[in-house]
């Protein structure tokens, strides 16, 4: 076995998957391997079951700035095309509904707003007013006493099975007639820099050597950094999210809800959820869990080396602690979590989507939700919002919160242009901007798709 790779990648997510393919397939590297300390692609943040299946696609995150927006959708574009270009539709990523909901006349006065700014952008936004949601959604409006107006959207990608999408970049790459290693149940325990500036990576069992390195292991891709001397002045703050689901499908559509600017992402949306027959899934809820994976064991000097704790982050969380708005929402997501005042807490925040919802409609979803690693700046006093990435000769470490899972194509190209830069490799763009960042139709890449479809 050819032990010295060209790039090793550490971690089998939607991220580490999604750059395996990439290099395989639009790169002249011949030797790559991947290590998962699991025994499949992802098991952690990627999994369905953890995260909410969601497409970001900029239009109806309400959090979003129009520049934001344009980024988000070119990144998001790149997913919806390789599900479209490789035949995976309706198998990986599925075409549905999805709203956001504006509750009461200020939200509404906001919505109309932003409808006119972004509908340039997202053309096929459309604004869904109260007689067409009784229609569409008749829950969303019995019982209600606010006025609502919604901006929708049909006929787009809206859900994706990051798990399957991981297999099938895994599975693509396979298929090239490169030398990729795929190493599962391997550990890596531990990265050096030689003095020919190639890698050692050592695992659980035994150890590698590759020119390049991309680290893309969720919350541990910190730690990894941190051991090597960089980022110190970073911290983890570990984020959990937890969902709750109805005990009869209520909605078809994804409901999302306009976003407090103080608290990107933290606004409640409902999504109709692929692992439970797209039964209604309300969530996620927010709270700070002393975990890095949710629901493995916990490895306390892993946690307290993610923490960093020190004057400068205790600094950042007491900020964070002395807006009332957060400190509020903080104090309620944690009640959210107690077995039996949870779900009684977290209905009132449901009942925006359904007014008519009870506490006994409800149930806490065992076994789902995830943990976001949000990255701490101590040097600036801040908590960073979305992706972070720290890089250096031929090493390169990926943070990855949500929408993480959205941008993992759009990421993965930035780190294949710079590790092809590293090795003195090319990046084939043009097979790229074909098969990737335009929507190629009708010819479908993935022949067995072509043979399934046939066959159907
Ligand atoms: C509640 C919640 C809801 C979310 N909803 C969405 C959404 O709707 N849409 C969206 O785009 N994003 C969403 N996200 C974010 C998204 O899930 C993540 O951004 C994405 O899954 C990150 O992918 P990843 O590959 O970086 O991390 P992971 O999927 O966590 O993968 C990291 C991998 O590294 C492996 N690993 C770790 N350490 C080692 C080691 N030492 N050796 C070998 N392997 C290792 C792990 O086993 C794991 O497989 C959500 C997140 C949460 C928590």
């Amino acid at each position: 076995m050819n032990k010295i790779f060209d790039t090793a990648i550490v971690g089998g997510g939607v991220a580490g998957t999604s750059l395996l393919f990439t290099l395989a397939k639009y790169t002249d590297i011949n030797n790559i391997i991947l290590f998962e300390k699991y025994d499949e692609v992802s098991q952690l943040n990627s999994n369905p079951k953890a995260n909410s299946q969601t497409l970001h696609v900029g239009d109806i995150e309400t959090n979003y700035t129009y520049e934001k927006a344009q980024i988000v959708k070119r990144a998001s574009s790149m997913v919806s095309n390789y599900i479209h270009n490789f035949g995976e539709v309706n198998k990986i990523g599925f075409i549905r509904d999805k709203m956001v909901l504006a509750v009461g006349e200020d939200e509404i006065e906001q919505l109309k707003e932003r409808y006119e700014e972004f509908k340039t952008l997202y053309p096929y936004l459309e604004l869904w007013d109260e007689k067409k949601l009784q229609k569409l959604e008749p829950k969303l409006l019995k019982g209600r006493k606010e006025p609502i107006l919604a901006m929708g959207a049909t006929g787009q990608i809206t859900t994706v099975d990051f798990k399957k999408l991981s297999e099938s970049f895994a599975q693509q790459a396979l298929d090239t007639d490169k030398n990729i290693q795929m190493r599962y149940n391997e550990e890596v325990t531990k990265i050096e820099r030689n003095s020919d500036n190639s890698y050692t990576i050592t695992t659980d069992t035994t150890s590698f050597q590759a020119k390049s390195v991309v680290v893309n292991a969720g919350s541990y891709s910190l730690l990894f950094a941190q051991d090597m001397g960089y980022g110190k002045d970073l911290a983890i703050l570990p984020i959990g999210g937890s969902f709750f689901f109805t005990k009869e499908k209520l909605l078809d559509r994804k409901v999302y809800t306009m976003q407090n600017p103080k608290l990107p992402f933290a606004a409640i949306h409902a999504d109709p959820d692929m692992t439970q027959n797209w039964n209604t899934r309300f969530g996620p809820t927010a709270f700070a869990l002393p975990k890095l994976e949710r629901y493995h064991e916990l490895h306390i000097r892993d946690l307290v080396h993610a923490l960093n704790i020190d004057k400068d982050a205790t600094e950042v969380y007491l900020n964070l602690f002395r807006d009332s708005t957060i400190r509020k929402y903080i104090l309620r997501n944690m009640l959210e979590e107690l077995p039996l005042i949870g779900k009684e807490v977290f209905v009132h925040d449901a009942q925006k989507v359904i007014p008519s919802l009870k506490a006994s409609d409800i149930e806490y979803a065992d076994g789902y939700g995830g943990m976001r690693p949000q990255i701490v700046d101590k040097k600036n006093h801040e908590l960073l919002l979305g992706e972070a990435k720290l890089e250096e000769d031929g090493i390169i470490f990926n943070m990855t919160p949500s929408p993480g899972a959205t941008s993992s194509l759009s990421i993965a190209m930035q780190d294949t242009i710079e590790i092809c830069k590293h090795l003195g490799k090319k990046f084939d763009e043009k097979r790229h901007r074909e098969e990737i960042e335009s929507l190629k139709s009708p010819r479908v890449l993935n022949p067995s798709a072509v043979k399934e479809e046939i066959t159907v």
